[in-house]
């Protein structure tokens, strides 16, 4: 039919331009690897992000769908790349830091990387992988005298004007970014981003009852840039004019509180571990520190157990928004901001809520499958997410062995095993990768471990299947108790005993010092399944 509406593309530059044009005096500040503060503004950034696009293309050749990878911390040069390097027609590929060398080659040379933007204080790492890969420029970022053979980043930046990049409409269907999951279950594959999954994505993320991020709020993600997409923040952030705070490598929760105070941050995000290690400090030294201003923090990449969210609340007046997604999803899938529905309940009933993962973001639809097909909503029948979107990926790189990760009618199969309640609220089980199937019934990991880390001498508890001669396979129950605190197998097994049926008890529970964690911090119990699955079983 004639007399439709314009074909708008939704893409990258459309957000850069209005981050410039309505919000150029807002701040971005970063703390630099001298624990100096940088700050600028929207109008500084602007022309310098499209200074790196014009750059990467006039002065170093790249064009168009061209990959350019960064190794960095959070700060503005990073911000810098994930914004101007698809203004320029090219697409991000941000790599994990905190990946071995090995890793690191491969998902480069996958990727097809020509340019590598990378912080000097990373550069030994950087040597240590970048000869496997087929880059053909290393870009330098940051202080200090430029390693050899590399470019400086502020002489490419000197070496083009903003107005050197042609104006011309990006097609919404072009990528924009890319990234790598990051590996807890098997080979890292590569997750696209169009920019219109990324430009929808942070329309959708910056909706009330979704991430509602404003531009009255002062925004700090913890979570790394080369993480999922740093969940979006970046573009959500110069869409909606908030101001940025990077916190550069200093992840630590001394350096991070600090940075909350001075900056007035409103708004955080960060995986389960990092608020843990926050929370420790609040709890020790709880005058110390000034966290009026925050007003909420996301919570996001594993669960977040439900003692954790009241001890934030009730103790520090801080308050947990809990959200699931994925890097194949861009990462946003659901969010558990109670409802009207929820609000109406009890308090302890709406803690119980904020721990699940809520409902699924607009343009997001999701089901369950089981074995017998597709499960009904009904709280209690289990099945593995399937979601589909505007921003869910519909294949990974070049990689065709794995399209059976799609059903025959272009879901996503998550891997994580869910129950959904009628009104869509999902419940994170476990990956099926992790559940533990007990003389044929499944037991949820994820319910274990959050009801041990609500026991008040329980720091961390992660929860993994032992092969078991009579049940095919039981719970084992890995604990790291607070310092100078005590407990028991038994003791523990009383604390779980009321809210679960007796056969999900963990007949097993090892004391350790410390659970081996991912490169962004999740447990990594594939380790812990090396480590204690082969033992003989006994009973502790
Ligand atoms: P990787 O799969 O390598 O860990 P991702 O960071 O993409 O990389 O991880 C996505 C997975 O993290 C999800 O499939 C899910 O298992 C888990 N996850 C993310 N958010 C949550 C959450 N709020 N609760 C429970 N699990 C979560």
């Amino acid at each position: 039919m004639d007399g439709l509406n314009m074909d708008y593309q939704l893409n990258v530059p459309a957000i850069l331009r209005r981050g410039e044009q309505l919000f150029g005096d807002k701040e971005i500040v970063t703390r630099l690897p001298d624990r100096a503060w940088h700050r600028y503004t929207y109008a500084d950034f602007a022309p310098r992000a499209k200074r790196l696009a014009a750059a990467l293309r006039n002065e170093l050749g790249l064009g168009d769908g061209d990959r350019v990878a960064t190794l960095c911390w959070n700060h503005f040069q990073h911000l810098e790349a994930y914004i101007g390097v698809p203004t320029g027609g090219m697409v991000t590929h941000t790599l994990n830091l905190r990946l071995h060398a090995d890793d690191l080659t491969y998902i480069a040379t996958h990727a097809g990387d020509r340019v590598l933007i990378a912080d000097k204080v990373l550069w030994p790492l950087c040597e240590s992988f970048v000869g496997g890969c087929g880059f053909e420029h290393l870009v330098a970022v940051g202080e200090g005298p430029t390693p050899e053979g590399a470019i400086e980043y502020e002489d490419l930046l000197a070496s083009a004007e903003p107005t050197d990049l042609p104006e011309r409409e990006i097609d919404e269907r072009s990528a924009a970014a890319m990234c790598f999951t990051s590996g807890t279950t098997g080979l890292p594959k590569g997750a696209v981003y169009s920019h219109r999954a990324i430009a929808v994505h942070s329309l959708a993320s910056a909706m009330a009852g979704v991430l509602s991020v404003t531009e009255k709020d002062t925004v700090l993600p913890v979570v790394p840039m080369f993480h999922a997409n740093a969940w979006g923040f970046p573009f959500t952030c110069t869409l909606v004019g908030a101001k940025q705070v990077f916190p550069g490598p200093f992840l630590d929760p001394e350096s991070l509180l600090e940075a909350f105070e001075q900056e007035r941050v409103t708004v955080t995000a960060g995986v389960p571990t990092i608020w843990m290690g926050i929370l420790g400090e609040l709890d020790a030294n709880p005058d110390k520190h000034d966290v009026s201003s925050i007003r909420c923090m996301i919570v996001g990449g594993s669960a977040a157990p439900q003692a954790m969210i009241e001890a934030f609340e009730k103790r520090h007046g801080l308050r947990i928004t809990h959200a699931w997604g994925m890097t194949e999803t861009c990462p946003l899938g659901s969010v558990s901001d109670p409802t009207s529905r929820e609000l109406a309940l009890s308090e302890e009933e709406q803690y119980r809520y904020r721990a699940k993962q809520g409902i699924p973001a607009p343009f997001f639809e999701i089901r369950a499958r089981g074995a017998e097909g597709l499960v009904p909503w009904d709280g209690g029948s289990m099945g593995e997410l399937e979601v589909r979107g505007v921003w869910v990926s519909s294949a990974y790189h070049d990689a065709p062995e794995s399209a059976d990760r799609w059903t025959d009618d272009g879901w996503f199969k998550t891997g994580d095993v869910v129950t959904i309640e009628p009104h869509g609220y999902i419940e994170i089980q476990d990956r099926a990768k992790d559940l533990v199937k007990s003389g044929g019934e499944w037991i949820s990991s994820v319910a274990l471990e959050n009801a041990l880390m609500g026991h008040p001498a329980v720091a961390e508890a992660a929860v993994i299947a032992v092969p078991d001669a009579k049940w095919q396979e039981r719970p084992l129950a890995v604990v790291v108790l607070k310092p100078g605190a005590s407990s028991t197998a038994d003791e523990l097994r009383e604390h779980l005993a009321p809210h679960f049926a007796k056969w999900w008890l963990p007949d097993r529970v090892e004391f350790v010092e410390e659970i081996p964690k991912t490169a962004v911090g999740k447990f990594r119990k594939t380790a812990l399944r090396e480590q204690f699955a082969a033992q003989p079983a006994e009973t502790v």
